[in-house]
């Protein structure tokens, strides 16, 4: 089974198939100068494509290309029975590339085959899906007025959206804010990350494919600091929709107030608290769940529930637990589809991973298990998966988000500390309760400062559900319908009647 992805894999990379030039209005273009960045697979450090380095002027193209779609309505002025087919298309020809997309989202960031091919295709499929379905399904509304008037509240889109992106699910991520964006009648320049840019650029072949219009999505690899930035301060802009690092959310907020106050919608990092009280029925659900939550997708998940705060009298027991899971989770060879951990996506994250672990032995934490490099023979970059017990609430593990495999445990004797230690955070994405009492468990629930919080489980989750965080964690909302509102405009239209 391995053999078969890699020599895919091979096959790829041999006969120069990928093609890492920009999309814009319909055609693969390179940028500016012809200037591209080298792509580099995590997993073992091979080139797999250049990929064009996009520009101010390519983002201005783009940009150009989009407000032109927009302004002459060839999507937003579709039948909505119509863009609802298109949109449909679109995610029924994602799954139909299911093999290829999860393999070069594989070879570009490092995680292993089965999630590329069980969890990031299909739920990108679903996002496109399910905002498609809501098209026509969503009205607009009329006010209460006196007889003589009549008070329309309609929903427009707002014209041309900037989607800019991370790493880590670069397809769910792209489809989370094209959804929305889309189905409400927008245009979209997608920007993915330097460091996977190569399913959001067949995102672009295959929307046309499906019968979008030229022009309604393109797609400008590149840095952050030079494409990302150029789109965040483009004047024709009307909103970006972010998903990033809360420094480069905070840098948006001050590209809006440089340029045109465009709407900014943050989606930024986690520190998520996993609480387990001496009152759980469910201590080993809970602790698969937290080592799933933690090492799945070799940690770099917003929301890794990466401190574990442990009532004292389980916790020695809950931790051993734990340290004996962890055991599942080796790194292997992400094209092996019985691999669970894969590569991190770089060296440079990989060199971020290992500085933390460091400044958690300095601080005096105690390394459980793991702690190390992994499969540095391969030339890709893997990390062993980490459980730190010992960890005080000041320590830097503690607070900052690491985005690996690394998990800080804290305990506590009340109820009342518990959340202390939750709340006690910049961050606030989500967080877990495990309590076998109902009323522990609301009041915790209610008391937590976070925009989702799990009670007695961790893993359930759905499109039709907001996603986003309290405090510095963001103040955008990805997917439900209430991301549907983020990318319109409320226009009212009074009417004597
Ligand atoms: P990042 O902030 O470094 O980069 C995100 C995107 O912004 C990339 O496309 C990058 O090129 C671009 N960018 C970087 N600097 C920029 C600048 N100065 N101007 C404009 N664009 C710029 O984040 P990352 O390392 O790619 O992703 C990891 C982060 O994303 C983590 O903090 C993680 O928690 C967060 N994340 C949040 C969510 C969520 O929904 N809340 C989901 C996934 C990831």
């Amino acid at each position: 089974q391995a053999r078969i992805w890699h020599d895919r894999a091979q096959a790829l990379t041999d006969d120069r198939r990928l093609d890492g030039r920009a999309w814009i209005n319909g055609q693969r273009v390179a940028a500016r100068d012809a200037q591209t960045f080298e792509c580099r697979s995590p997993i073992d450090g091979r080139l797999l494509v250049p990929v064009a380095r996009g520009q101010a002027a390519d983002i201005d193209a783009a940009v150009q290309g989009a407000r032109q779609a927009f302004n002459d309505r060839r999507w937003a002025g579709k039948a909505p029975a119509i863009r609802k087919r298109i949109l449909l298309r679109f995610a029924e020809l994602i799954n139909q590339h299911k093999d290829e997309l999860a393999l070069l989202e594989t070879l570009d960031m490092g995680k292993p085959i089965q999630h590329s091919l069980g969890v990031d295709v299909p739920a990108a499929a679903r996002a496109i899906a399910w905002y498609a379905e809501a098209i026509d399904k969503v009205y607009d509304e009329v006010a209460p007025t006196a007889d003589s008037a009549l008070a329309l509240i309609q929903r427009e889109p707002m014209g041309v959206i900037g989607a800019i992106v991370p790493w880590n699910y670069p397809l769910i991520m792209a489809a989370w804010k094209l959804g929305p964006a889309l189905a409400t009648g927008n245009s979209v320049v997608l920007k993915p990350s330097e460091k996977s840019p190569l399913t959001a650029l067949r995102l672009g072949e295959l929307a046309q494919k499906a019968g979008l219009p030229d022009g309604v999505l393109q797609v400008v690899p590149g840095f952050g600091h030079e494409a990302g930035e150029a789109l965040a301060l483009h004047m024709d802009v009307d909103a970006i929709g972010f998903t990033g690092s809360t420094r480069v959310g905070r840098a948006m907020l001050g590209y809006a107030g440089q340029s045109n106050l465009k709407r900014v919608f943050n989606e930024l990092g986690g520190k998520s608290a996993f609480i387990v009280f001496d009152d759980s029925d469910a201590i080993e659900r809970a602790v698969d769940a937290v080592a799933t939550g933690i090492f799945f997708n070799q940690g770099e998940s917003c929301n890794a529930p990466s401190r574990l705060l442990l009532h004292r009298g389980i916790a020695d027991d809950f931790v051993k637990a734990v340290v004996a899971r962890a055991a599942r989770w080796q790194p292997g060879d992400p094209l092996n589809p019985r691999t669970q951990m894969g590569a991190l996506v770089d060296e440079g994250q990989l060199r971020t991973v290992l500085g933390y672990i460091d400044s958690a032995r300095e601080q005096g934490a105690h390394c459980l298990t793991g702690g190390e490099q992994a499969l540095a023979d391969t030339g890709g970059f893997y990390v062993q998966p980490t459980v730190f017990d010992q960890v005080q609430p000041g320590m830097r593990i503690a607070q900052e988000e690491i985005f690996g495999p690394v998990l800080s445990v804290l305990r506590f004797d009340t109820e009342a500390e518990a959340l202390a230690l939750a709340n006690g955070s910049s961050y606030g994405l989500q967080a877990s309760v495990w309590s076998a009492h109902i009323d522990r468990a609301h009041r915790v629930a209610r008391a937590l400062r976070a925009g989702t919080v799990h009670v007695n489980q961790y893993d359930e989750d759905d499109i039709t559900v907001p996603f986003g965080g309290y405090k510095q964690s963001g103040n955008g909302r990805d997917k439900s319908l209430h991301a549907l509102d983020k990318y319109t405009e409320l226009k009212t239209t009074w009417l004597r009647i």
